[in-house]
């Protein structure tokens, strides 16, 4: 059946950023697809945890800011702990967004920036190669966004698009570094998706109205919408996809 494909059954997989927002909607994706889902977030949220665990889903939690350069090496050790051994899939969606002109950008919000958005992925694939290489099996997805392919208007933030462009360059390579040992990277490039972070920007009355006009759909999507995108990309239904940047925007980049 074609629907097997996306059975995540038997899967351990980690999820950064995991207790709200897209990371959320990930979770309920794969734990509902049937993996063992490991939730990571900087503030713990018990509650989010015990609802999955109420509902009859196989999870864990581990705390750990990724701003620290060693944490993203230590929650993946935990992880392969937690799973017996395994960690079939990582999904990188841990990040920030800060808007600022570049002339007066500061210099400890740009670092701030790029060691959560990017540094930190860059270190936890790296500590994932480790068990996937030693399974000849894994995925990566890393969540990217429409910032890293076009420049958002009318909010600056060049910081920002640079380190997701990085990321989906950093997918593409490892996708091709590393497709000998079995292991898929691939990334997701959300448009506007309903969370924390885009509350603001929905309801100011310049940047809202912008950004809808410039979706042909007329709305931001839905942190499900991604979490479906993310089943797929994270199993094996996507099974010969790898260095992809799967774009979720509700039509935002065509114009
Ligand atoms: P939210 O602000 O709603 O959530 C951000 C998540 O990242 C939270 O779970 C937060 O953890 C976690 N996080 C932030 N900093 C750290 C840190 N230092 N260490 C550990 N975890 C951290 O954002 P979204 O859900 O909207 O965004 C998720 C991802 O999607 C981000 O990478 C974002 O750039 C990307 N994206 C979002 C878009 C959108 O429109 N919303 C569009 C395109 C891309 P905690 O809860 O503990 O604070």
């Amino acid at each position: 059946m074609i629907f097997d494909l996306f059975r995540l059954d038997g899967k351990v997989a980690l999820v950064t950023g995991a207790t709200r927002g897209i990371g959320l909607g990930i979770v309920e994706a794969l734990t509902d697809a049937g993996a063992h889902v490991i939730l990571s977030s900087r503030v713990p949220k018990p509650d989010v945890v015990e609802r999955f665990k109420d509902a009859g889903r196989k999870v864990d939690y581990l705390q750990g800011d990724v701003q620290d350069p060693a944490v993203p090496a230590q929650l993946i050790a935990e992880a392969v702990r937690l799973g017996a051994g395994r960690l079939d899939i990582l999904v990188n969606n841990a990040g920030v967004a800060q808007h600022g002109e570049t002339h007066s950008f500061p210099a400890e919000q740009y670092r701030r920036l790029m060691d959560i958005n990017l540094d930190s992925v860059f270190r936890a694939c790296q500590a994932a190669l480790g068990p996937m290489r030693a399974q000849k099996d894994g995925v990566i997805l890393n969540i990217g966004s429409i910032s890293g392919l076009i420049s958002n208007i009318p909010q600056p933030q060049a910081a920002y698009n640079a380190s997701k462009a990085a990321v989906h360059m950093l997918t593409k390579s490892l996708a091709s570094d590393y497709a000998d040992d079995g292991i898929r990277v691939n990334a997701i490039a959300p448009g506007y998706i309903t969370t924390d972070m885009t509350n603001g920007g929905l309801n100011d009355p310049v940047w809202g109205p912008v950004w809808r006009d410039m979706t042909p759909m007329k709305r931001p999507g839905s942190a499900m919408d991604i979490g479906a995108a993310a089943l797929y990309l994270c199993s094996p239904a996507s099974g010969y996809v790898t260095g992809e940047v799967l774009v979720v925007d509700g039509g935002y980049t065509v114009r």
